[in-house]
């Protein structure tokens, strides 16, 4: 669903409330490309809660916020369990936090938002497991097994329990039920989780002691990882000079309220337009991370002929970049985030290492001279 394609179905006259064309007399329903709509509804499901639209607890919203995190942890209680009990085996550890090539693959989506997990999500309300408002990821998720289905199928007869899995006819029940998901759908509410918008610290809980030491420093904003911020925003204004996607702009950027940001955001000429760019906390911390293993590894390589392929296969084996969920654009900005560190974090290196090596030259000069002076 590239958008050249949405812009040609916008172009023959095919728009959201009337989502088809005429050709010869004919009209002609246009459709999206579904398993890549269920891909992005996934991504944007780990990004946001989702409020439900509700009949019944319209004052508790709570009641109703559908979160991925509950996906997360029926996982792990499901992996408690003795693989040939388990209820979610189709599940793997990276369908929760997909990237790249798995981003992309529909299988992962198709099994995260199924009937299975959303059946196993009752279970563990009903267990007390899970809270009562875990029922709006249930809901959520059948919501999303069920549109999909509606959509993707082939067989003449619905197979039990999956009525709309089958192909569209006048006594399919169809329309009726794309009616009523239009407007449930039309009325979700989306609200920027505060997990995944939040701190990416527990990513790198498995990784080295100081990932998560930096990843803590940019949360409070700490001293050093200021300036970290300062070199990351430089970063984000070289690539977005040439570049626009608004899902890498989301990812990457984020404002001056961030701790971290503040040095940033007192270089600000103007107080009344931000014109500096502000890295968001996940992207500080992968340049942060970055940095400091070219500190740690530099003396150790930098006679390498090939320094710029051996500095970057380091830096690719500690930077999570998970959080780069823009399935387009994954592979180019890891590559440019890999440059920019080397470009940025070698000649840094140099610089410094030049101007060590100087001024301890200069003391021996010193103490060569004051040896003679002294006659001694
Ligand atoms: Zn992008």
């Amino acid at each position: 669903m590239g958008t050249a394609n949405v812009r040609a179905i916008k172009d023959m006259g095919s728009d959201i409330n009337n989502p088809y064309f005429v050709h010869n007399e004919l009209k002609i329903f246009t459709i999206f490309d579904v398993p890549h709509l269920l891909k992005c509804f996934r991504n944007l499901f780990r990004k946001y809660n989702i409020l439900l639209p509700t009949v019944t607890v319209a004052t508790q919203q709570q009641l109703m916020q559908a979160r991925w995190s509950d996906i997360k942890i029926a996982y792990e209680q499901d992996k408690k369990n003795p693989l040939i009990f388990r209820s979610l085996h189709k599940l793997k550890d990276f369908y929760l936090y997909p990237v790249g090539q798995t981003a992309m693959k529909v299988k992962v989506a198709a099994q995260t938002l199924s009937r299975t997990v959303s059946v196993y999500l009752y279970n563990l309300v009903q267990q007390n497991i899970l809270p009562p408002r875990s029922l709006a990821t249930a809901t959520f998720i059948q919501e999303m097994d069920e549109l999909f289905d509606s959509l993707n199928a082939s067989a003449r007869v619905a197979p039990d329990g999956k009525p709309f899995k089958c192909i569209v006819s006048e006594e399919s029940g169809h329309t009726s039920f794309w009616e009523d998901a239009f407007r449930r759908v039309n009325q979700y509410k989306f609200i920027r989780s505060i997990e995944i918008a939040g701190t990416s610290v527990s990513n790198y809980s498995n990784s080295s002691a100081f990932a998560v030491d930096i990843a803590n420093a940019v949360e409070i904003g700490s001293l050093q990882t200021l300036s970290v911020a300062y070199v990351s925003g430089f970063i984000i204004k070289k690539l977005f000079s040439n570049f626009v996607c608004d899902r890498c702009s989301y990812i990457l950027s984020s404002d001056d309220t961030e701790p971290c940001n503040q040095f940033i955001s007192s270089k600000e000429f103007s107080n009344s337009k931000n014109k500096l760019f502000y890295p968001s906390k996940q992207f500080v911390i992968a340049v942060g991370i970055g940095i400091t293993v070219l500190e740690n590894k530099l003396p150790i390589i930098c006679e390498k002929n090939n320094l710029q392929d051996v500095a970057t296969n380091l830096l690719n084996q500690e930077i999570d970049f998970s959080f780069i969920t823009c399935e387009e654009h994954f592979y180019f900005l890891k590559d440019f985030l890999l440059k920019s560190i080397c470009r940025i974090g070698i000649p840094w290196y140099c610089t410094r290492l030049v101007r060590n090596l100087r001024s301890e030259a200069s003391r021996q000069m010193s103490a060569r001279t004051k040896r003679k002076i002294l006659h001694k």
